[in-house]
């Protein structure tokens, strides 16, 4: 009820899409009474969650932020909800986002931007804004994001909290709204590394609903329980190593994330932070990433290509916005999208449907995934021979004003340059708190660390010596 009141009150910051007093209060009810039956309790009974408005839900409302979903609920609930309640967890509702999850500050949502809770003005960082601000302002203890090219770990940078993006295909992305299939994975926004250990390690795991779940043989490199298992071992490890806890930990710092258009303010926090690892015992080695700068038009076809070929099964038919008015089929089709896409959206099935046209498709799609494959092999080389982890920023900048870039769209996307390389290999990584910019505008920035495939354990243990 508290937490019902809480969001009521900070209604300002535009965090939450949709609320339902008595859907929570009786899951509430529910918690209470399995904590007063004592030792069977689920491990997280009673903790105030809340869900990206891209996660489908029975009770609430799914709009994906979108003009097009406006109103539509759906007849099942996302493997990574169900996972969630199973444990216990109650959940506060749906959260704001970027329309379709596409955009990087929560302009794009058909319902008003999400404010930064450090500064009202500016912007949360995107497209799980809603996910970074809840738990920043307190509203709730951990929130579910999703993250294609950053959305977990921009906003969680850009709001002062920690967010993980799991290995692609651990976490299930059955009932997740698709944007690009191939990059999109959820994850969790908390305060600590620990925080997103409770909730990232029980949504993991094979799903034979989503046909990009891993399962290796038998082997499972994502059931429930490892990631946990992984962790423990590895602040074993460090506790073993007294007073220089991470000694013998190899740290890539890749010279292209400290390009010309980082800012000094980002660098010298992440600086800091480097350094605060080397006196826990941790090695800084250089490495390169040559592929750095490309990762931004190959994300920007391959990401779009996908969006439009998924955001093609809102019709005006199936689901959600239909036209009030129109001549024939075809009509009602493209009148229904036009109101219900905002512009955004738009850009992105353009630009996705041009690059997969005839005459194209080799010159734009093709070549995207070839470089996307050599952006893999630059991870894999660091990673086999060079260093345990990588760490640098997550953003050129801490957050932007609200409607700052409003007249040149792409600048955005270029903001994007430490974080979509990640996604297209499709590796685990995670930002953390690390410092606040300069004393004029204090908002928060954060640090990346990215790991190899399946090492979550590891960052997050790792992270949790820092914090
Ligand atoms: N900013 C990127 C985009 O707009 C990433 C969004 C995301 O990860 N969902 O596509």
């Amino acid at each position: 009820d508290s937490a019902l009141r809480a969001i009521d009150g900070l209604a300002g910051l535009n965090a939450f899409l949709h609320v339902d007093r008595d859907l929570t209060l009786a899951q509430a009810d529910a918690a209470d009474q399995l904590l007063a039956a004592g030792e069977a309790a689920p491990p997280l009974a009673g903790i105030p969650i809340a869900h990206k408005d891209v996660f489908v839900t029975t009770g609430w409302r799914t709009t994906a932020a979108s003009k097009m979903l406006d109103g539509y609920v759906s007849p099942f609930n996302a493997t990574v909800v169900e996972h969630l309640a199973a444990a216990g967890a109650v959940s506060l509702g749906k959260l704001n986002c970027d329309e379709f999850a596409m955009g990087s500050g929560n302009e794009n949502s058909a319902f008003g931007p999400a404010r930064n809770p450090w500064d009202p003005q500016a912007v949360p960082g995107g497209s799980s804004g809603g996910s970074a601000v809840a738990v920043a302002a307190g509203l709730a203890v951990a929130a579910t994001g999703t993250d294609t090219g950053g959305s977990v770990r921009q906003p969680a940078a850009l709001c002062g909290v920690s967010g993980i993006k799991p290995t692609y295909g651990t976490v299930s992305r059955y009932g997740i709204i698709a944007y690009g299939s191939s990059l999109d994975q959820a994850g969790p926004i908390a305060r600590h590394a620990r925080d997103l250990l409770e909730i990232l390690d029980p949504i993991s795991g094979f799903d034979p609903r989503d046909s990009t779940s891993l399962q290796f043989c038998d082997e499972q490199p994502n059931a429930p329980g490892r990631i946990r298992a992984a962790f423990d071992q590895a602040v074993r490890r460090q506790d073993a190593l007294g007073s220089q806890p991470l000694k013998g930990l190899r740290i890539g710092v890749p010279a292209e994330f400290f390009n010309e258009g980082l800012s000094p303010e980002v660098a010298s926090a992440v600086e800091a932070a480097l350094r605060a690892f080397e006196s826990l015992g941790a090695v800084r080695v250089g490495i390169s990433l040559p592929r750095t700068e490309l990762s931004i038009p190959t994300y920007y076809v391959i990401a779009p290509a996908e969006a439009s070929s998924n955001l093609s099964r809102y019709d005006g038919v199936r689901y959600g916005h239909r036209a009030a008015q129109y001549r024939d089929l075809a009509e009602m089709t493209s009148r229904s999208r036009s109101e219900g896409f905002g512009p955004e959206v738009l850009r992105r099935i353009m630009v996705g449907t041009y690059v997969l046209s005839h005459g194209y498709y080799d010159a734009y799609y093709l070549q995207a995934q070839r470089v996307r494959r050599m952006i893999v092999n630059d991870f894999q080389q660091a990673f086999s021979s060079q260093c345990d982890v990588i760490m640098g920023p997550v953003t050129p900048n801490p957050a932007k004003r609200i409607g700052e870039n409003r007249d040149d769209p792409t600048s955005d996307w270029l903001a994007d340059i430490y974080t979509l390389g990640v996604s297209l290999a499709g590796l685990p990584a995670m930002s953390i708190p690390c410092g606040f910019g300069r004393p004029e505008r204090p908002l928060p920035i954060g640090l990346q660390i990215i790991g190899n495939y399946f090492s979550e354990g590891l960052l997050l243990a790792v992270a949790d010596r820092y914090q």
